[in-house]
């Protein structure tokens, strides 16, 4: 559908009524003549947001790769995800990553940045200690808006000693970063690595595995999100689970077991809780399913009209992109039912509307 378009509904989470027409891929409330309906009625969301996933290479260490990051791109929209943020990848993202049409809007984060020893050689750009933070300016200056380090990297039972990231250096990456208008992603699975993030004052934390709830004021205050990624432990776990080392199974179990009630208190100290699968397009990790990692939020516990709002108006506000409102670009996903009554109507959108035009 090319011509102008018109649709209405009950817009998430004001749940309010409301009419829009869609000129030059922006929302109006002025009509337009001759404009096609095509959403009649329903719930109306503001485009899906998967706040970390990994698009354009499958297999550790493989190099991005164009036809993958199209394809894992369609895979997302599909699925009513019009914007990812994609904090770390294989390489710079190409600039048409995230402007064409058919593509969602992306936020990325440059190159993955860790120690030696971090993180899967091919992808991660190792950097040593004192040579972080020039290297976090360089990937935020390179993407434009955010960079990712590594605060740790346990995959296995030697990662539970490995090297860990000095809160000195985190804290001086990130002042220098925020100096430049960028902002920090941090992958930490460990109590400590969640500790010098939040102590550097990161503006998020990925993963969060050992994070001590008595940190969970401290990021309310300073805004740090958490983005625990249920979907990728899930998958984990089965992994974990075949470990021959019962010092890294028990380590796996005990954080593995406890994210759900830290989320949840995360949650209720006013931290911004955010959707994110941590998918790389492989069977067992694919993209476009930002609806599991909702129902995982939704099982913390989390309310469920949070729940949505992390994968939805949270991630948006949180990521700089506006709501359902005159002006705002056209970024809609329409379902038949009021997801929060059920959260599996969010794997149905009855429309995705992204950049004005009918997707789906
Ligand atoms: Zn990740």
């Amino acid at each position: 559908m090319t011509g102008p378009l018109h649709l209405r509904g009950i817009a998430l989470p004001a749940e309010e009524a409301v009419e829009f027409w869609i000129r030059d891929g922006l929302l109006t409330d002025e009509p337009v003549p001759g404009a096609a309906t095509v959403v009649d009625g329903g719930w109306l969301v503001p485009g899906l947001v998967d706040a970390h996933t990994h698009p354009g290479a499958e297999q550790p260490g493989d190099p991005l790769d164009a036809d993958l990051l199209r394809r894992h791109g369609r895979e997302h929209l599909a699925a009513g995800v019009t914007l990812l943020r994609v904090p770390g990848s294989a390489d710079r993202l190409p600039g048409w990553f995230g402007t064409e049409p058919d593509l969602p809007r992306v936020v990325s984060a440059g190159r993955w940045l860790g120690l030696p020893g971090m993180f899967y050689d091919g992808w991660v750009r190792h950097v040593g200690e004192a040579e972080l933070a020039d290297a976090a300016v360089e990937e935020t200056l390179a993407s434009g808006a955010w960079c990712k380090i590594y605060a740790d990297w346990v995959v296995d039972e030697a990662g539970l000693d490995g090297p860990r990231l000095p809160a000195d250096r985190l804290a001086e990456a990130t002042r220098r970063v925020h100096a430049v208008g960028g902002r920090v992603a941090v992958h930490a699975q460990t109590a400590e690595g969640a500790r010098v993030a939040v102590e550097a004052g990161v503006d998020s934390l990925e993963h969060g595995l050992g994070l001590e709830a008595a940190l969970l004021d401290r990021m309310a205050a300073q805004g740090t999100a958490l983005v625990p990624t249920f979907t990728v432990w899930r998958t984990f776990e089965r992994v974990a689970r075949a470990s021959r080392s019962a010092r890294f199974r028990d380590w796996f179990r005990t954080a593995h077991a406890r994210l759900g009630p830290l989320v949840s208190a995360a949650y209720e100290a006013g931290v911004t809780v955010l959707a994110g699968t941590d998918s790389y397009g492989t069977p067992v990790l694919p993209h476009g399913c930002v609806s599991g990692e909702v129902r995982h939020l939704a099982a913390a516990p989390m309310p469920a009209e949070a729940a949505i709002g992390a994968a939805s108006w949270t991630a948006r506000s949180f990521l700089g992109f506006p709501l359902l409102k005159p002006g705002a670009a056209a970024d809609v996903v329409a379902y038949h039912q009021d997801p929060r009554t059920d959260l599996r109507v969010l794997e149905h959108p009855a429309r995705v509307i992204h950049r004005g035009r009918v997707v789906r």
